[in-house]
């Protein structure tokens, strides 16, 4: 659909700039992997991607990438009840607020870990 569009589209720029199609997928979404000219490597959706040393490596990226999601739908979830408490007051709602932000607040530490292991 449009999302394949856009990529397709990044693709054949890709190439038109002089990148080169590697036998390699981006970890996230499978799609396949270009060298540029500089060396670096670009995934047509995600840009430049890491290239991963081992599969240790490849679990960490696409754990980081789950954390992401979870984040944004906890995010959506927290909005999406925040509203519903403005016309309704009810506990089983301030239940449901709870539990969500508890998984936000889990997923920005987690993430915060992670970028803290990262540095060293
Ligand atoms: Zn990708």
């Amino acid at each position: 659909m449009g999302r394949d569009e856009a990529v397709v589209r990044r693709m054949s720029e890709l190439l038109r700039s002089g990148a080169v199609m590697l036998d390699m997928a981006c970890p996230l979404c499978s799609a396949p992997l270009f060298r540029l000219k500089s060396g670096e490597i670009v995934c047509p959706t995600h840009g430049s991607v890491k290239v991963v040393k081992d599969d240790s490596e490849a679990i960490e990226i696409q754990s980081r990438a789950v954390l992401d999601r979870l984040e944004a739908l906890a995010a959506s979830r927290v909005g999406e009840l925040t509203e519903m408490l403005r016309r309704e007051d009810e506990r089983e709602l301030l239940d449901r607020l709870e539990s969500w932000l508890d998984v936000l607040e889990r997923v920005r530490r987690l993430k915060l870990m992670a970028s803290r292991e990262e540095r060293k």
